[in-house]
């Protein structure tokens, strides 16, 4: 060969090899389009699902890579449970890969423990099954078998499970015998192998081999984002079912507590209309002058006591409803310094009862303010009440500032024995005490419901105090100026009501299903000489409106057959709007709902138990009637308490000084009996400090002695 030819053959060589290079080179690059083709969805996987996505993206991407298998799914090992994953590709009916999830995960067992070790050493798993193997295939369960012989492409739809077993163990022969074998190759990556069989006459190639291992490099962060994801989804699951287990519980609790506050509604309105005979009747009586000192005495504490139960059940009521989220603001204009005024009134009185001073802050001016008036008053009693309560010599006061931009202060302080410091958080919270309630008794309700009255107020409540030193609570609140200058009706005026003033007429029906509140509210209207007639239901009611023409009609709101709203309806149907003034009467336990029931066209709305002076007010105002009053008789309580400077006795001052000290009700009563012969004002000293002896007030008893002087 001459050095020409050589270099010619050199040139050809050459020319193959960069040939063969440039194939190569190309089939690199096809190989990394391929790979990137599956990179993508694994960089955009978002959840564990997207892990289909992948999977579909590496059946086609084995498609495109042309290598060649009958079967391929990937198994997963499970180290920390000793379980290994199965996942099978599949076609659909489109012609789509889809990739499923088996259903059992099987044991790393004896069956496992040879791939198992090749994972672990990082090494790909290559053979080919022997005849007898495969043949020992038809052992497999009927529905794996029938299974199979489909994949096969064999038609056994007529087969039983023998004839199945007959064709594939033929089957397995026939191919063994033309020289292809089932080759299996199981290609590690970080959490499993790839595992693929063919039946080839050939085996999987070298490079075939090292394509499904770089294939599978760029796998395996799919999979452990796939584990990554699963276990956060499993976390927001869990998350989710505490929070549909926590919505549930939370329902179930207000059910719970809508059912409580149903029942303590009903019970409260169960207690109220009995109440109402007790009150009623007791003021009817507290009326009567034919009734000596000593009967008048025990209606009164009749009187107070059905008050104070009262108190207690609007305090349970309210509670429940701030509780239940029932309670809401109402929103009304009324007068600062009225209300202020009857605050004082009531409290100047009590305080001296007591023995106590009272002290009032903060003069101000007519003004109309917008605010819920029933709430605050309520608060201020609360606080005034507990001030009186706990304070045994002193005084009690009461203080407004005004802090501009609408912000008031109210102040309520005493000179009582105070809260000591580590109570004072607690006693907000419903049925805590602190010593001195323990002492004095109470529900341990007030301060709590103060405190979440204020707050749905949009204001603040605070307390200091020190033990020994007293205490001061103040509130500070909200109320902008009132919108309609209404001038706030003083029902106190109407407790000295002694009749109608002559010539006047009422004509009144009372429509209520329960005989005792009928008979209440007509002993009551009748006492001034309204002429009354009774119906004990919606319909007779109705009957009664056509027949007498009443100029006012008392309608109970809960009845059976026909409720009192029902009834108005009708009332306003069958007559000229306005033509009688209907007044709802509820025992309801939702107060505050005056503006409810004049919303649905009733005139006014009393509510149970009735107070005479709330009554005579309503008929003046709905039908101008005009009263004969009683002397001075209003001022009665407040004037026949006060006994400073009363001269009496010495030594009977003494003596019922002591009686009073020692607690001694015997030697107190004798000494009333002595006082009463005195004469007139003595006589209601008696009768005072008769009251006072019932509740065993003994300071209050004590305070007001020593005020008389001897003479
Ligand atoms: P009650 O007065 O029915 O016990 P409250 O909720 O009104 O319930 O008050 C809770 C507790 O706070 C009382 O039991 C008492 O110990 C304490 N307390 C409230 N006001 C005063 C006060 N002015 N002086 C001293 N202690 C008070």
């Amino acid at each position: 060969m001459n050095d020409q030819q050589k270099t010619k053959q050199q040139l050809i060589a050459d020319l193959q090899q960069t040939r063969q290079q440039l194939a190569e080179a190309e089939h690199q690059a096809k190989i990394e389009r391929v790979l990137d083709e599956v990179r993508y969805p694994v960089a955009a996987m978002g959840s564990s699902e997207d892990l289909l996505k992948v999977a579909a993206a590496l059946y086609h991407a084995l498609e495109k890579l042309e290598i060649r298998f009958d079967c391929v799914g990937i198994q997963a090992f499970d180290e920390e449970n000793g379980l290994v994953q199965g996942y099978t590709f599949h076609l659909n009916s489109a012609g789509q890969p889809v990739f499923i999830k088996n259903e059992n995960p099987s044991q790393i067992d004896a069956t496992m423990a040879s791939l198992y070790a090749h994972w672990k050493r990082g090494e790909v798993y290559l053979r080919c099954l022997t005849r007898e193997e495969y043949a020992g295939r038809t052992g497999i369960n009927e529905n794996a078998l029938r299974l199979h012989c489909e994949f096969l492409g064999m038609d056994v739809s007529g087969d039983d499970d023998d004839e199945m077993r007959t064709r594939l163990q033929k089957y397995t022969h026939q191919m063994y015998d033309e020289g292809r074998a089932l080759w299996i190759v199981d290609v590690p990556f970080a959490q499993g192998t790839l595992a693929m069989n063919r039946e080839s006459s050939t085996p999987f190639s070298e490079r075939e081999v090292e394509v499904l291992g770089r294939l599978m490099q760029v796998f395996a962060p799919a999979y452990s984002r796939f584990l990554d994801f699963h276990e956060l989804e499993e976390q927001v699951e869990r998350a989710e079912q505490a929070r549909r287990e926590a919505d549930q519980t939370r329902w179930e609790a207000d059910q719970a507590n809508k059912a409580k506050s149903e029942f303590l509604a009903n019970m409260s309105h169960e207690i109220r209309t009995p109440m109402n005979a007790v009150l009623g009747y007791a003021q009817i009586l507290q009326r009567d002058v034919t009734l000596s000192a000593d009967q008048h005495a025990s209606v009164d504490a009749i009187a107070r006591s059905g008050d104070h139960l009262l108190g207690l059940i609007n305090d349970v009521l309210d509670l429940t409803m701030i509780e239940s989220g029932r309670q809401a603001l109402r929103a009304v204009d009324f007068d600062l310094r009225s209300f202020l005024d009857s605050l004082a009134v009531m409290f100047e009185l009590r305080c001296r009862q007591q023995g106590l001073d009272w002290r009032m802050e903060g003069a101000i001016g007519r003004r109309q303010v917008r605010g819920d008036e029933g709430k605050l008053r309520q608060v201020l009693i609360n606080l005034l009440g507990n001030a009186v309560k706990f304070t045994e010599a002193g005084w009690v006061g009461l203080r407004l500032q005004e802090l501009g931009d609408d912000r008031y202060r109210f102040e309520v302080s005493d000179s009582g024995p105070g809260i000591a410091a580590e109570y004072q958080q607690s006693i907000f919270h419903p049925l805590q005490q602190g010593p001195a309630g323990l002492e004095k008794g109470g529900a341990g309700l007030g301060l709590a419901i103060a405190a979440r009255f204020v707050e749905m107020m949009g204001g603040r409540i605070g307390l200091e105090s020190a033990l020994g030193q007293g205490a001061r609570v103040t509130l500070e609140v909200v109320l902008p100026p009132g919108e309609s200058p209404v001038a706030k009706r003083d029902e106190r005026a109407f407790a000295r009501v002694r009749h109608l003033a002559p010539r006047q007429q009422v004509r009144a029906l009372v429509v209520d299903d329960v005989a005792e509140n009928r008979q209440v509210l007509q002993r009551i209207l009748a006492a001034i000489g309204v002429e009354v007639t009774l119906a004990e239901g919606g319909a007779q009611g109705l009957a009664a409106v056509r027949e007498l023409k009443p100029d006012i009609v008392f309608m109970d709101i809960r009845m059976p057959y026909m409720s009192g709203t029902q009834a108005l309806r009708q009332i306003d149907a069958e007559h000229r709007q306005g033509a009688c003034k209907v007044v709802a009467v509820s025992a309801s336990a939702f107060v505050h709902q005056r503006q409810d029931y004049l919303a649905v066209g009733f005139a006014d709305y009393i509510e149970k138990p009735f107070r005479t002076e709330r009554i005579y007010a309503c008929l003046a105002e709905l039908l101008g009637v005009q009263y004969e009053y009683a002397e001075g008789a209003a001022d009665a309580a407040v004037v026949h308490d006060d006994f400073d400077g009363l001269r009496l006795p010495a030594a009977l001052r003494a003596q019922l000084y002591q009686a009073a000290e020692k607690h001694s009700v015997t030697d107190l009563k004798h000494g009333l009996d002595q006082l009463r012969a005195l004469g007139a004002e003595e006589a209601q000293l008696a009768v005072h400090l008769g009251e006072l002896l019932q509740r065993f007030d003994m300071p209050a008893a004590q305070a007001i002695l020593a005020r008389a002087v001897d003479g």
